[in-house]
């Protein structure tokens, strides 16, 4: 199986690189072509436009921003669609919604093209280590078929169920990753606040009932006043808006997730969006 990659931002790059040591990485594009450097200097094809990448592989993954931004890349100018041909399997591995990733799969299939949603978790560390968890809607027997590929870059795949089942799998994972990251930032502020040793805080926290992939992920960088992304917080106010727009066609309400969205879109508000996730105590 020849892999074609699209967006190589924080995840997409080091994913790509875990293909390409793999053996299956085929072509990569980036909208903004410096970020394909790296990739020119191993002999990996650099594709101008995604429909150009499309024509050369037989899997095309996507690890873009939000669902309009997987739309341009599918069906935009030189989107995907214009050099698919039948039997071409597409992988969006961006956060976004079950809504997005059923039209996605319709439109595809008028072009013969299978479409899997595949998002992942364990954050930037995890794309750099191999060791993301990857949560799959599709067919059971395309995600069997790509199995190897996912592998390429994880610890775990999971078969959540039909096309949108991995994005609404997902959207779960990012109610639990905010709460637990604003707990995080409100915990230290109190530590702070409380004349505490923040570096004990810190050890309390890693080590006992209040640890957390938040706690391991971004408490050393909030410590050493490091505000960079790891995981930009306009991504996560995105997954927030979409999982309260999927608990309220539920008819679920869920305050907190709900305040967690108030305070990153306040965050967003702010000019902060591109700082990461654990930065938003700047907002307070
Ligand atoms: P990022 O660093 O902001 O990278 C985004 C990538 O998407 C860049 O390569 C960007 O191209 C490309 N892109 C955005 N809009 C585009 C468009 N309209 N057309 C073509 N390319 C476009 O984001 P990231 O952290 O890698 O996250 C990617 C996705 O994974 C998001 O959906 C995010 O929510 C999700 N995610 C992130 C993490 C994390 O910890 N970072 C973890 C799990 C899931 P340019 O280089 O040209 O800007």
């Amino acid at each position: 199986m020849r892999v074609g990659f699209v967006g190589l931002g924080i995840m997409g790059a080091p994913m790509a690189m875990h293909l390409h040591k793999a053996g299956y990485l085929a072509a990569v594009y980036n909208r903004t072509r410096s970020k394909a450097e790296p990739f020119a200097k191993l002999g990996v094809y650099v594709a101008g436009s995604p429909a150009e990448l499309a024509k050369v592989v037989d899997v095309v993954i996507v690890m873009v921003s939000d669902g309009p931004d997987v739309e341009q890349v599918l069906f935009g100018p030189g989107g995907v669609v214009e050099g698919a041909r039948p039997g071409l399997v597409v992988v969006d591995m961006s956060t976004n919604s079950p809504e997005w990733a059923r039209r996605f799969a319709e439109r595809l299939a008028k072009h013969g093209v299978e479409f899997l949603d595949a998002p992942v978790t364990g954050g930037q560390k995890g794309a750099q280590e191999g060791t993301l968890t990857v949560m799959v809607g599709g067919s059971e027997e395309a995600f069997r078929r790509l199995l190897p590929i996912f592998q390429a870059f994880s610890k775990r795949v999971i078969h959540a169920g039909p096309v949108g089942y991995g994005q609404a799998m997902k959207l779960v994972n990012q109610v639990v990753v905010a709460l637990n990251t604003v707990a995080m930032v409100e915990g230290l502020r109190l530590a702070k606040a409380l004349g505490l040793d923040v570096e004990k805080v810190a050890q309390v926290l890693a080590e006992g009932a209040a640890r957390s992939a938040s706690i391991e992920l971004y408490l050393p960088k909030l410590l050493k006043g490091d505000l960079s992304p790891g995981f930009k917080a306009a991504h996560l106010k995105k997954d927030l808006a979409y999982a309260m727009e999927a608990a309220h066609k539920a008819n679920l309400s869920m305050p907190a997730a709900a305040l967690a969205l108030e305070l990153y879109k306040r965050m967003v508000e702010k000019g902060m969006g591109e700082l990461g996730i654990h930065a938003l105590g700047e907002a307070y």
